[in-house]
């Protein structure tokens, strides 16, 4: 076997260069979601939608694209990003630099990239650990009474559609590719031949193996939606409005009227989800308030203290408060927003607004009693 061929390229997610299998320009545009994660409530809506749109059928009995696990002691498949963590190492950052090894940088001479394959059994419990908290209450003490040690959130994942995707570069068939009109990763049912190099290489094991087919399967970001400027499955029938999906401008470009944009990039509230791996995700997540810094701030890297900060003062930041109101108001993908007297709007491509939500709702009183129709209006029991 010959070594592996390493190009040079930006990843601004660890400030620095970094290796990387194929000569990989950016797409010209890419598609990109924020999830809140304070506003999740692990309904499962999100994976439902899913599983009835695209796995329902022979051989995707246990494939979900989409699935809530519940950290830190859920994972799908089982300790997935133990596994990451464990064969990366700690990687140290400084002054925002990642100064340890992406999975690429981590891979053998001879290997695209530094993987792990699981077992069947990892992928036969999803709900793992579900509303499993961590640390220890006193006994006779509920978890209602504050401060308490114990806690829990849940994390809603989906394929990150990668910029340097590690499946892609695993792949012997080029069967993996990457649509450069909207950066959407796909694989090639006609060319896969099953290797599992995919399932191997991904460091967010979001490609599946399907038995029947033979093939491997992935999140396809809903793309006959995306196509049509519609928001994929998972965030339009999102309970907890805690899902946007639009289009995030390359690294040097910021545009402050960009949903996107000014999450990430302007207010940045929302983070990538292990930046560690190098496969730069663009799935990023507003991250939990309430759990131990140091826990997250290795999943989602040292922006943490700047995005809770930033995040808990959105009731001063109307901009900010504005757009999380405009999170799951529309079914259309917004491409920018703005938020002017009290009042967020969001438009099309074409600048026309196709959403307006207030920022603050009207509180009406009703009256005791209705004359009308003889009958108490309040509850007087
Ligand atoms: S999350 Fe995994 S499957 Fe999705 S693009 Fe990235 S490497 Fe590929
Ligand atoms: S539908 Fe929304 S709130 Fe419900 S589990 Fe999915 S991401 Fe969480």
């Amino acid at each position: 076997m010959s070594q592996v061929h390493r190009h040079n390229v930006y990843n601004w997610q660890l400030g620095r260069d970094m290796d990387y299998t194929h000569d990989a320009p950016r797409p010209d545009r890419q598609v990109a979601w924020v999830f809140d994660t304070n506003k999740c409530i692990a309904c499962q809506t999100c994976t439902v939608a899913c599983k009835q749109t695209w796995t329902w059928g022979s051989g995707q009995e246990y494939m979900l694209w989409n699935n809530v696990e519940t950290k830190p002691y859920g994972f799908f498949p089982t300790g997935w990003d133990v596994h990451l963590l464990e064969m990366l190492g700690p990687g140290p950052w400084e002054n925002g630099e990642y100064k340890g090894k992406t999975v690429f940088e981590a891979a053998s001479l001879k290997e695209d990239v530094k993987g792990w394959q699981p077992e069947s059994e990892h992928w036969t419990y999803p709900n793992l650990g579900e509303d499993e908290p961590a640390g220890l209450a006193e006994q006779g003490s509920y978890s209602g009474e504050f401060p308490h040690d114990t806690w829990f959130f849940y994390l809603a994942r989906i394929c990150n559609h990668c910029t340097y995707p590690a499946c892609l570069s695993a792949c012997p068939r080029d069967a993996i590719y990457k649509r450069p009109e909207d950066g959407i990763v796909l694989v090639d049912q006609e060319r896969c031949r099953g290797y599992q190099e995919c399932t191997s290489a991904c460091p967010y094991k979001k490609v599946m193996f399907n038995n029947t087919t033979g093939t491997s399967e992935k999140c396809i970001a809903c793309f006959p939606k995306i196509e049509q400027g519609l928001q994929p499955q998972c965030v339009t029938t999102c309970i907890g409005r805690i899902r946007i999906a639009g289009f995030i401008n390359p690294p040097d470009v910021v545009d402050e009227r960009n949903p996107i944009d000014f999450l990430v990039k302007v207010r940045k509230v929302a983070l990538p989800l292990y930046p560690q791996s190098g496969t730069e995700p663009n799935v990023y997540y507003v991250p939990p308030i309430h759990t131990p810094r140091e826990y997250t701030r290795q999943m989602f890297g040292p922006g943490v203290d700047e995005a809770i900060e930033n995040y808990m003062n959105a009731k001063d930041d109307p901009e900010l408060l504005g757009l999380m109101m405009l999170l799951g108001s529309t079914e259309r993908i917004m491409h920018t927003f703005e938020v002017e007297n009290d009042i967020a709007r969001g438009f099309d491509a074409d600048g026309e607004e196709i959403v307006a939500v207030p920022l603050r709702e009207p509180t009406f009183i009703r009256e005791y009693f209705d004359d009308v129709h003889d009958t108490y209006l309040h509850n007087i029991t």
